[in-house]
């Protein structure tokens, strides 16, 4: 892959450099960060701009706003925890490309800091429109997109945008190189058994990955609220537990196409249900076979536990990628906390990707176990899937 590094371009003293940084992280009900991670891994670049004494105008969203400004979706929290892990002030702008960015971006000194706005409060970020990208560019001689959790969008901060750079003005930042040198290097030659381990809520965003890394696994492992799509798909009922009814066909062909390609694919046995979605909720443990009417599950139950920790058991390779349960809940926790110990403890090589499971991975105090934790669930899904992701085409030198 031919991308340049932010090594490579000749930034000097006082030019302006935009970064797009991956910040966004997940916060508890009081708008805390309960991860920092993605903000951690941004540091390296970040701190090579700052030796230089570029002017530094980093840009990032955050959760999804849906083109209006939300002040829960705010980066204030952001701006005080790389300030604090920096120990350097770190100046928020109020708007993303309005007066305020634009006076602020002015009057930057050498070595100074600068974050705009979340992103996606303006609703031309997800359209990857050309205009506001165009005035995104304006606030920098040189681009550097460190944003790999996003490299598999569209969007104007990290495709518009690179139309107004010419190659030796953009680059790809340490931590996004980082995470395609590591994928590509899987991808090569994974050692086998290769296992996937997928979970979470969004069906819908995950069904093609399943697809296209079929052919690529020895074995699949789908929990979450991703498995009462499938399990519905198989004629069960499932309460009122999550399911996209209209993917159930797509669930049937991926459990066809498993058998087709000789992956095993495994789902839930047994099942925690509640009947509300909330902590004190009341609660049963019951078999997949017999999910109550109006209950709906929220964990996997022991016994699939026991069932997944032997699947992955002997795997040399295993990717995970969503949590088994609602993890944030101390009651529909142990399910994926369980399943994060039982990797931890496998001796393969072992990937967690998505903000949500390297949240979970930590909170299980798992992360230092890992082989590797992706800032990326959807783009480590399609750079393994074997897709062109369009951030990282953008960066490719003509
Ligand atoms: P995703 O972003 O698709 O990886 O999904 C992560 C989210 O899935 C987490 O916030 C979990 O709380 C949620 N989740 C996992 N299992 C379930 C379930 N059985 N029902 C509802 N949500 C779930």
């Amino acid at each position: 892959m031919n991308v340049n590094s932010v090594k490579d371009l000749e930034i000097s003293k006082g030019d302006k450099v935009f970064v797009r940084c991956d910040f966004n992280v997940p916060l508890d009900e009081f708008g805390n960060i309960t991860d920092d991670r993605r903000i951690r891994e941004a540091l390296h670049t970040i701190k090579y701009l700052i030796d230089i004494e570029a002017k530094i105008v980093l840009a990032s969203h955050l959760g999804r706003p849906k083109g209006e400004v939300n002040e829960k979706y705010s980066l204030k929290p952001v701006a005080k925890r790389l300030s604090h892990l920096l120990h350097q002030d770190v100046v928020l702008a109020n708007d993303v490309i309005g007066e305020d960015a634009k006076e602020k971006v002015k009057s930057l000194k050498d070595g100074e800091i600068l974050l705009l706005e979340n992103l996606r409060f303006n609703p031309n970020e997800t359209k990857n429109d050309d205009e506001f990208a165009k005035e995104l560019a304006s606030f920098g001689k040189f681009y550097i997109n460190d944003a790999f959790g996003v490299s598999h969008r569209a969007h104007a901060s990290v495709h518009a945008i690179t139309k107004n750079f010419d190659d030796s003005h953009k680059a790809a930042g340490f931590l996004l190189l980082k995470e395609i040198n590591f994928f590509h290097k899987l991808l090569k030659n994974p050692a086998r058994p290769f296992v996937a381990v997928v979970g979470g809520s969004k069906v819908s965003g995950k069904l093609q990955a399943l697809i296209n890394l079929l052919p690529k696994v020895d074995k699949m492992i789908i929990g979450g609220g991703m498995a009462f799509t499938f399990l519905k798909a198989q004629g069960y009922e499932v309460g009122k537990s999550l399911v996209e009814d209209d993917l159930i066909e797509e669930a049937l062909h991926i459990m066809n196409e498993a058998k087709r390609l000789k992956v095993k694919l495994y789902l839930p046995v047994d099942i925690v249900v509640a009947d509300k979605f909330e902590e004190n909720a009341m609660v049963k443990y019951v078999t997949f076979q017999e999910i109550p009417e109006n209950w709906m599950g929220l964990d996997i139950g022991p016994a699939t536990v026991r069932l997944f920790a032997e699947v992955i058991e002997d795997a040399q390779t295993i990717l995970w990628n969503g949590p088994m349960g609602v993890y944030e809940m101390d009651r529909f926790s142990n399910g994926s906390f369980k399943i994060s110990h039982e990797i931890a403890r496998t001796h393969g090589t072992k990937v967690v990707g998505g903000g949500d499971t390297a949240d979970l991975v930590q909170r299980a105090g798992d992360d230092e176990e890992m082989t590797f934790i992706s800032t990326g669930g959807g783009a480590s899904l399609e750079l393994l899937e074997g897709k062109k992701l369009p951030g990282i085409e953008a960066l490719e030198l003509k």
